[in-house]
């Protein structure tokens, strides 16, 4: 075959069967889980306003600097792909006035961000997140229960062995404090710094935690911690929140230096990570921002969440038993005169929530049946003279090797058992 002209983007693949029904059969599960900490979805465009990303995530974090999609519509407008969940759902969430019906918004999504990273494995430039968000309130309670519902999601899809990962960066008068005291500390260390992080030490020197760098990260290592700047409420918000999660038998650790590489964050900050991933281990992670709303022109109000990357996700669940396994069976006419009988029955078996279809390729009936074998079809359902004559079907169940003339009625009660 000669090459093809056209190929899907790099870090953009297709995704194809049967990866894009694992992956809506990982959505599901997740929502199931979400209906029963009474989540409600929210779908937001692809495509916003650049300043509402810039504003929220950070103009000196490596999302905004290096990995945003932007560009110019034919209007002018400076508009870029969503990397992330949050920024559009803050955004959403003052644009209808959510907070006038008072109380506590719980929202959960599902979808593709665009990030232009060098891909890796389990790190692509279009990625699947899962998220949740829970808008207008600021608890321990409200990030024990952000944190197990991600925990009952992720063992809702069975993963298993993670570890949750805490830390708190305290309120903005806490950061202030905390801020000073790592660029003091930074400008000793400048020399063993990279040339982003000596800029960033000047300009958002958080932004120097996240750095990927080996020097940088000999250095970030002996920076003093945002733990020992927390006021008395963080602390005990803090505090708070470690004793719930005991309580709830939800184990943790505590990493100082987990910081998250986006601005909005404030307080509780999180992360799950999986042993099997290597140094990308992440597979979840979220945290308060009780500021953002505010930032970006609503309501002073607390808010908290999390997003779980699916691409990451799928390299440590046991895909086998998150799809479902269709039992199907493909009806095969003995002769060609039995065509449209075979055509109706199909159709029957479809209307009663059969996963049925017909050999439509012109082979011969042996063919037909070669085929079905050949691609572990579970059911052959012959319909010839006899069968007619006698009104019943002849089900081979091809996975036993057993055979057995049915009724219709019959034949969808023994194709039904074999549905999960
Ligand atoms: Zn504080
Ligand atoms: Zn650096």
């Amino acid at each position: 075959m000669a090459k093809p002209k056209y190929k899907s983007l790099r870090g953009m693949p297709d995704i194809i069967p049967p990866e894009a029904e694992i992956i809506s059969c990982i959505e599901n599960k997740a929502r199931e889980v979400f209906r029963t900490f009474c989540y409600s979805e929210i779908r937001t465009p692809l495509l916003e306003e650049t300043e509402v990303f810039t504003r929220s995530i950070g103009e000196d974090t490596d999302i905004v600097e290096k990995e945003m999609y932007s560009f110019t519509d034919r209007g002018g407008k400076n508009i870029s792909l969503r990397p992330e969940g949050t920024a559009s759902i803050i955004r959403s969430y003052i644009e209808h006035g959510w907070f006038n019906t008072g109380g506590v918004v719980k929202l959960c999504y599902f979808g593709p961000m665009f990030r232009g990273e060098r891909p890796q494995k389990g790190r692509l430039r279009q990625f699947n997140q899962i998220g949740a968000e829970i808008i207008g309130a600021s608890s321990p309670y409200i990030d024990a229960e952000i944190i197990l519902n991600l925990e009952a999601v992720l063992k809702g899809l069975g993963v298993e062995g993670f570890t949750l990962l805490i830390n708190s960066l305290g309120c903005g008068k806490d950061r202030d404090g905390y801020t000073g005291a790592l660029a003091a500390y930074l400008k000793e260390k400048e020399a063993y710094l990279c040339d982003d992080c000596k800029r960033r030490s000047r300009s958002n020197v958080l932004r120097v935690l996240d750095c990927k760098r080996e020097g940088c990260k000999k250095v970030v290592k002996e920076a003093p911690s945002v733990l020992e700047h927390l006021c008395e409420a963080c602390q005990s918000d803090h505090e708070a929140l470690k004793e719930i999660l005991v309580e709830m038998g939800m184990d943790f650790t505590e990493k100082k230096d987990l910081v998250r590489g986006l601005d909005y964050y404030t307080g509780t900050v999180f992360e799950v990570v999986h042993p099997s991933l290597g140094s990308q281990d992440a597979i979840a992670a979220g945290g308060r921002y009780d500021e953002l709303t505010r930032e970006m022109g609503g309501p002073d109000t607390g808010a908290t969440g999390y997003a779980i990357g699916i691409e990451r996700l799928l390299l440590v669940i046991d895909k086998k038993k998150i799809a479902r396994e269709h039992a199907e069976a493909v009806v095969i006419p003995v002769g060609d005169e039995h065509k449209k009988e075979a055509f109706d029955l199909t159709n029957k078996f479809r209307a009663s929530g059969i996963p049925c279809q017909m050999d439509h390729s012109g082979r011969s009936f042996k063919g037909q049946m070669r085929k079905a074998d050949k691609e572990g079809k579970r059911f052959v359902v012959l319909l010839g003279e006899d069968e007619i004559k006698s009104g019943k079907v002849l089900v081979k169940d091809m996975k036993l090797g057993e055979q057995k003339m049915l009724t219709f009625e019959e034949a969808v009660e023994e194709l039904k058992r074999e549905q999960v």
